[in-house]
């Protein structure tokens, strides 16, 4: 079938698309998949797919998933942080809004929260954008751990090395 709407057929495509030292763009088909292979286990009840990964800037996106009520223990944000919700219910204990599908949430840096998922018929599915580290915290605020860009890596590699889709596939994530 010839689409007869698209008015920009005869615009000619950039040739010179990349800079010398710029690196290939990234397209993950079904970002948000139901193969739960692709799920890195982040806590107990939660999991994370990485779509893209920055070393340098200590930086990550991912889709967080969660099939059940879920936790992501409390953690501090020295840095930013996107959502968008694809499905499911979530929100943090520290705030009164809950978040579901069509929802966008952006966290200030230097925020604690606590993350939770619901119960709900459909899986918890959020696209975050994150900047490295979480720093972990004990019931007084006090700092028990980190988690960074680092953390994040060799968690993927380990996981993905065991499902069998090979450790190798998180370095074709970097950018
Ligand atoms: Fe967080």
């Amino acid at each position: 079938m010839t689409a007869t709407s698209e008015f920009w057929r005869s615009i000619p495509p950039i040739t010179n698309v990349f800079k010398p030292d710029a690196k290939p763009e990234v397209h993950i088909a079904n970002a948000a998949t139901d193969d739960v292979r692709y799920y890195v286990p982040f806590s107990e009840t939660v999991s994370s797919r990485p779509l893209w990964i920055s070393p340098s800037e200590n930086r990550w996106a991912d889709v967080l998933r969660a099939d059940k009520p879920g936790l992501v223990n409390r953690h501090y944000h020295p840095h930013e942080v996107f959502a968008y919700t694809i499905s499911g219910k979530w929100g943090y204990l520290e705030h009164d809004w809950i978040a579901t599908a069509g929802d966008f949430v952006f966290e200030t840096p230097g925020e604690s929260h606590t993350l939770v998922s619901y119960e709900h018929p459909d899986p918890m599915l959020v696209y975050f954008i994150v900047k490295g580290p979480l720093i972990w915290l004990d019931e007084k605020g006090g700092s028990t751990g980190h988690f960074d860009v680092h953390d994040y890596i060799a968690l993927c590699r380990e996981h993905y090395e065991k499902v069998g889709i090979g450790a190798a596939h998180v370095d074709t994530l970097f950018r």
